[in-house]
């Protein structure tokens, strides 16, 4: 059976444990946003980084484009060369020329084939990155501000429920008073804790029948084991 003792012990430990989650959230507020922050700039410098890569592949098509007009204005000089040579030797030299630059042609144009779908095939995941990232820019700024709210939420609980612990310790009685003090900078949220079949909640440890008639008695009475304050719920 409760006595007026273990009442105002179950409460105290009930805001106690309630402001000690209201602080954790309080500090994890900053880590998840840091989080989300970091997320969102890995996703914006992977944009850029596909961006990038877009304008080399373009400025590298266009190299080979030229080239090729090249190796074509080339071949068109080598014909005409070999068309008005009439010496064997020189006749054989363009004709390995004029073999060597169609092939050059070839494998540039094969280059150029395979860079051209490479390059649609990047630009069409474009968009696709351009709205994950809007998206999650959108994301971020309503989850600041959520944050925002949500902290002034706990800080405003959290100042409430002090309030509240601050009252219901003034009715402890003066003389358990320097026990708890302990208890509390030893044990924090869990300085009492209820006892629970004739047990110890948070260790596990039996207590005696004689333990539990001094709890019942209204004595203040710690834990044989762990130390922490025991009531009866
Ligand atoms: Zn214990």
């Amino acid at each position: 059976m409760a006595t007026e003792l273990g009442t105002l012990l179950a409460e105290i430990h009930r805001l106690r444990i309630f402001i000690r989650d209201l602080q954790a959230e309080i500090e994890r507020g900053p880590r998840v946003l840091k989080a989300h922050q970091t997320k969102l700039q890995k996703q914006e410098a992977g944009l850029k980084l596909a961006h990038d890569e877009l304008k080399k592949l373009q400025v590298t098509f266009k190299e080979k484009e030229l080239s090729t007009k090249t190796a074509y204005q080339q071949l068109a000089r080598y014909e005409t060369q070999l068309n008005e040579a009439s010496e064997q030797k020189q006749m054989d030299a363009l004709s390995h020329q004029i073999a060597h630059t169609k092939q050059t042609i070839a494998t540039t144009e094969e280059e150029s084939i395979l860079l051209i779908s490479e390059i649609e095939e990047r630009q069409a995941k474009i968009p696709e990155l351009d709205a994950a990232l809007k998206k999650a820019q959108a994301d971020f700024i309503t989850y600041q501000a959520e944050g925002k709210d949500r902290l002034a939420r706990l800080q405003a609980d959290l100042k409430k429920s002090t309030g509240e612990l601050t009252v219901e310790e003034k009715k402890l009685d003066p003389l358990i008073r320097p026990l708890y003090d302990r208890l509390v900078k030893a044990f924090s949220a869990e300085c009492v804790v209820p006892l629970e079949n004739s047990a110890c909640s948070f260790c596990h440890t039996s207590v005696t029948q004689q333990f539990i008639h001094d709890i019942t008695a209204g004595k203040f009475t710690v834990c044989p084991n762990c130390g922490r304050g025991l009531y009866i719920k």
